[in-house]
């Protein structure tokens, strides 16, 4: 009797609690679904948490991967920080549990997938939709460097969009916590900025440039310093070679806006609070961070 009576109210109180609060996960704690993609070192899974009935993703990881490739450290960063972090744009981190080959990471379900394909699909969005978004991101990374947070690669194939069409920075692999200045090498080369093409030291103004170029890869659909060649990547981001093409229509103010992120010296970026008040921003972004098409 007794025994019945503990087993109802552990029951009880797990169905109360979001996932975050248990502190030791199994396997067997959740039910697992359908797999929503593979990644570089395993697969993610949409999931069920047995008591609470919580949809998370779980994303399994291969320890034996993890460590071929020496991104065990890196591992540990992403959950440490992004489990950390609370904010409607930025991916939950749940927790975490491993067995003697896998690492799983309990993390938020986006229902809608990945924005990069939406991306392709629509080849480039409107002004709205591209100024939502990107208002939204802007206030999740002053969130994160309020916590001295720098993401380090804000770009498509990071951002997950959730099931009401919000945006969601997940992927905190090259993020770091800092409260000095930096010179590590990370990111993927067509969002880096000039300080980080030429490792020298760095802060949180990188994100404002990698937000830049995910604008106008928003309104034009390609990032701007692309090229067949890295180095010419390279060359061109140095240079801050900047050209708007005429085709598809792009406003003057947001060209204005980017042209005032896209800057070499970091410390002249627009900084993000002052975006939020930007013209363009202010005429096209919902408040709500969510594009009613
Ligand atoms: P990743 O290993 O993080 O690159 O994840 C591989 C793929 O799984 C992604 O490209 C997404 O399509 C999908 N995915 C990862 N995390 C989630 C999530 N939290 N919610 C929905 N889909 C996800």
């Amino acid at each position: 009797m007794a025994i019945a009576t503990e087993s109802q109210q552990q029951h009880k109180a797990s169905a109360e609690r979001s996932p975050v609060e248990k502190q030791r996960w199994t396997l067997e704690d959740f039910d697992i679904g359908k797999p929503l993609g593979r990644g570089k070192f395993g697969h993610v899974y949409v999931a069920r948490e047995k008591r609470s009935q919580h949809v998370v993703a779980l994303k399994v990881l291969f320890k034996s991967q993890l460590k071929e490739s020496q991104v065990e450290h890196q591992l540990r960063r992403e959950v440490e920080i992004q489990s950390h972090l609370r904010h409607p744009n930025i991916l939950r981190l749940y927790g975490y549990f491993y067995d003697q080959k896998r690492v799983y990471l309990i993390l938020e379900y986006a229902a809608k997938g990945e924005l990069y394909k939406e991306l392709q699909k629509c080849k480039y969005f409107s002004e709205r939709r591209a100024a939502t978004y990107v208002a939204s991101l802007a206030g999740a990374l002053i969130y994160c460097h309020g916590k001295h947070v720098i993401h380090r690669d804000i770009k498509p194939e990071n951002l997950l969009v959730g099931a009401q069409g919000e945006l969601k920075i997940a992927d905190f692999g090259w993020s770091v916590h800092t409260f000095n200045r930096r010179r590590t090498m990370c990111g993927t080369l067509d969002y880096l900025p000039p300080e980080m093409v030429e490792s020298v030291e760095h802060d949180a103004n990188v994100d404002i440039w990698s937000l830049g170029v995910l604008c106008y890869e928003f309104l034009y659909g390609v990032p701007p310093f692309e090229a067949k060649e890295h180095s010419d990547t390279y060359r061109r981001i140095i240079q801050v070679d900047l050209k708007f093409p005429s085709k598809p229509a792009v406003s003057s103010a947001a060209k204005d806006l980017i042209s005032q992120m896209l800057v070499k010296d970091s410390s002249q970026r627009l900084p993000l609070h002052k975006l939020l008040e930007h013209p363009w921003i202010v005429q096209n972004a919902d408040a709500s961070g969510v594009f009613r098409g």
